[in-house]
């Protein structure tokens, strides 16, 4: 009989190398294939667990570089998280035996305007050192009980995002998005009961501190017959990040009122944002939130907004600079897509004028390239696109409307 490779057909006269199983066989050109599909999906099954065990520990100057390649600027938040991460990771491969020092996990809080980065760095902090990653928002989250989406939700997609690794998932990290949102709205804690807010806090201190969560194992809604997967969260390092909005009075108030130490006038041209930098966990409470959490947050840096000069860099630098996108996105309907200088300079200063930080640059370019995203895909014709100060100017005034 004529053997022949179970996948792709052909006999073993037409291939190289025929391997044969115990009632099937392979190519060595389906095998190359299929090795090829594994790594396109980033690791096989094997490399997941191997990596979840034994975590490859790069040391902080490592992390941060990883970091520069993605993150422009916020030098100070860069180097303050690699050391909590690298200890973070230390912690884990550390065994305090019996009479050890017990190594504290290494929480962090990220202050900074809305789109400085701080998701950013969580997020390439993550993918770098390849852990499971996970984004919360702190205002949809509710008591348990309440309508909306409880504590432990977000250890549930923590370990969607692990595969359903349960190991994985214990060594993972969760972005805590606007954690500023459930401060405390107001100094007594007993006036109401508060939903969004104070409750909320304890839940998180409980699974900040570590405990052991029940997690639906499919995700989604929990059911009373369900068997629930127990995940410890001891591990899990949590990156907390907020606007503070107001904070910088806070911390100015302070450090007026304790001046010992401070020449006057040392801090007479601050600006709102330098006094950011030296926020210190008391005025976070002072904000509003709870003293257990921020026992539990220990490490907190603050990340700068960006000036005109930043934002440039943002949209051509990085790995997957925004503009790098855009041309990529065109090349793919085989069309050169060439932006002229002026028009750079000029998506910055409107990133500038809308107060979005990075993210501005992202909805003025959407705003100039959407019509031509439109007609590039159904159009065989046009090989270039060539925006000058014309074609971007043209649709900016729309955009200022909506942004008003
Ligand atoms: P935040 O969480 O602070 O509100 P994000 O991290 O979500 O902001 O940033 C929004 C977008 O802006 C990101 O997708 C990223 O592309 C870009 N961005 C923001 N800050 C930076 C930065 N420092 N370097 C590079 N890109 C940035």
């Amino acid at each position: 009989m004529q053997l022949t490779c179970s996948f792709c057909g052909r006999s073993k006269g037409e291939v190289g190398l025929l391997i044969s199983g115990i009632d099937a066989h392979i190519c060595e050109d389906c095998i190359e294939q299929g090795n090829e599909i594994i790594l396109s999906e980033g690791v096989g099954k094997k490399g997941k667990k191997k990596n979840s065990k034994q975590l490859n520990l790069k040391n902080p100057k490592d992390i941060k570089a990883l970091l520069d390649e993605y993150v422009i600027g916020q030098d100070t938040a860069k180097k303050t998280l690699s050391v909590a991460v690298y200890n973070h990771y230390k912690r884990l491969n550390y065994d305090a035996g019996q009479d050890g020092v017990e190594l504290e996990k290494s929480n962090v809080m990220l202050i900074g305007e809305t789109g400085t980065g701080k998701t950013l760095l969580a997020k390439t902090l993550a993918r770098s050192l390849q852990v499971p990653f996970c984004i919360a928002d702190a205002t949809v989250l509710t008591e348990a009980g309440y309508v909306g989406e409880d504590v432990e939700s977000i250890i549930s997609r923590l370990y969607q995002s692990a595969d359903y690794d349960k190991e994985a998932t214990e060594r993972g990290i969760i972005y805590i998005d606007e954690i500023d949102k459930i401060a405390r709205k107001s100094d007594n804690p007993s006036i109401t009961r508060d939903v969004s807010g104070e409750g909320v806090q304890q839940g998180l201190l409980k699974i900040l501190e570590g405990t052991v969560a029940n997690v639906a194992p499919q995700g989604g809604r929990k059911h009373p017959d369900q068997k629930m997967v127990q995940i410890d969260t001891s591990n899990i390092l949590f990156i907390c990040g907020g606007a503070f909005d107001g904070i910088e009075k806070i911390v100015s108030r302070r450090m007026q009122a304790n001046s010992l130490g401070f020449k006057s006038g040392d801090t007479e041209d601050f600006t709102p944002e330098q006094y950011l930098e030296y926020a210190i966990p008391a005025d976070v409470k002072q904000f509003g939130l709870i003293p257990e959490i921020i026992g539990r947050i220990p490490i907190l840096t603050a990340l700068k907004p960006l000036d005109a000069k930043t934002l440039k860099a943002i949209l051509l630098k990085p790995k997957n600079a925004l503009i790098r996108q855009y041309i990529t996105l065109f090349e793919m309907e085989d069309v050169k897509l060439n932006i002229s200088d002026k028009v750079i300079d000029y998506i910055v200063d409107k990133a500038v004028e809308f107060k979005l930080g990075a993210r501005g640059l992202r909805s003025v370019c959407e705003a100039i390239l959407s019509d031509y995203m439109y007609e590039a895909p159904s159009d065989n014709e046009t090989k270039e696109v060539n925006i000058g100060m014309d074609e971007a100017e043209k649709v900016i005034e729309r955009l200022r409307l909506k942004a008003a």
